[in-house]
């Protein structure tokens, strides 16, 4: 039994157009809260097959999560290092499922420093977006798609350090969608792929400063970028305020609650700026999920950057 839900694909009403349907594929209903535990359950599953005694994450976010929930279900201590930065709620959403949660250091970095020491020989590491593995968990999601709804004129999804994307690409290569453009959406300010393509290369971000935390990455993994020169990828940015209302309005309209960072996603479908979304009849739109913000939070985001405009 996989470590992962199936999850519905639905139709939105509110987010379709005429002449225009939009798909959502609900990874927000994962057990863990985001499409992170396709990966992450895939990957640990297969590191507790060849004896991996402990499971290790030095996130403080979705991936750190969907390894506390892996390691719960497959009976396997988890040991999770984050920075002081890491708020409240993710780390007791952690320990709740049974993870140690150390605190260590201002930046990532160091947290993964201490991690890296902290390292038995039987212990996993499990990186949120940098491993083959979590590819091939992700890309169960477009299979699961293909089965449940029309093939997709063009795919839209979020991209912090580009897991989600090759999985994506990986499963739409999979199931005869090659020649489906893909909308790879980031906030401004997380911008790290829209870098690398503007660049032409890899591009390491000065910093992070968007409200999307959990696009975060400041470069994004060596196979994202590779993927863009073999499949129409096509890279755009929002704001955060675009996608934080997106994340009220999917509240509104679909009862459930994500973050910023899977909000650009829905914000970029809905706008069509893309001409690639334009012509399109459907549009298949990962709701990638994430638990770092309740409700409360991201009323009180839109209404900070509101006055910040006034
Ligand atoms: C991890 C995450 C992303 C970005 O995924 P990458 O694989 O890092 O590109 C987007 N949205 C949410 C909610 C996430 O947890």
């Amino acid at each position: 039994m996989p470590i992962h839900l199936h999850t519905p694909l639905v139709e939105s009403d509110p987010f379709s157009h005429p002449g225009q349907r939009v798909w959502l594929k609900l990874e927000a209903l994962q057990p863990s809260g985001s499409f992170k535990l396709r990966g992450v359950g895939h990957a640990c599953e297969v590191h507790a097959a060849r004896g991996a005694r402990r499971l290790l994450s030095s996130s403080g976010g979705n991936a750190g999560l969907a390894v506390a929930y892996a390691g719960r279900r497959l009976g396997l201590p988890v040991l999770v290092v984050v920075p002081e930065s890491t708020r409240e709620w993710p780390k007791s959403l952690m320990r709740r499922q049974g993870a140690e949660v150390v605190v260590h250091g201002k930046s990532w970095m160091e947290a993964n420093e201490h991690l890296t020491a902290l390292r038995q020989p039987m212990d996993a590491f499990i990186h949120p977006f940098d491993d083959p593995l979590l590819w091939e968990g992700h890309a169960s999601m477009i299979a699961e798609a293909a089965t449940q709804g029309p093939r997709p004129d063009a795919v839209v999804l979020s991209v912090g350090g580009g897991g989600l994307m090759c999985g994506v690409l990986q499963g739409m290569h999979a199931v005869g969608w090659q020649d489906v453009p893909l909308v790879a959406v980031e906030t401004l300010g997380a911008h790290s792929l829209n870098a690398a393509v503007d660049a032409g290369q890899l591009v390491t971000l000065e910093a992070i400063t968007s409200v999307a935390t959990s696009l975060g990455a400041r470069r994004v993994c060596e196979r994202a970028f590779e993927w863009t020169k073999q499949h129409e990828v096509i890279a755009t940015t929002v704001t955060d305020d675009e996608a934080v209302r997106a994340c009220l309005d999917i509240a509104d309209e679909h009862r459930i609650v994500v973050e910023p960072a899977c909000g650009a996603a829905v914000a970029a479908a809905v706008q069509r700026r893309v001409p690639a979304l334009q012509g399109a009849s459907n549009v298949l739109v990962i709701l990638c999920g994430g638990v770092a913000t309740t409700y409360g939070d991201l009323q009180a985001l839109a209404a900070a950057r509101q006055e910040e405009a006034i």
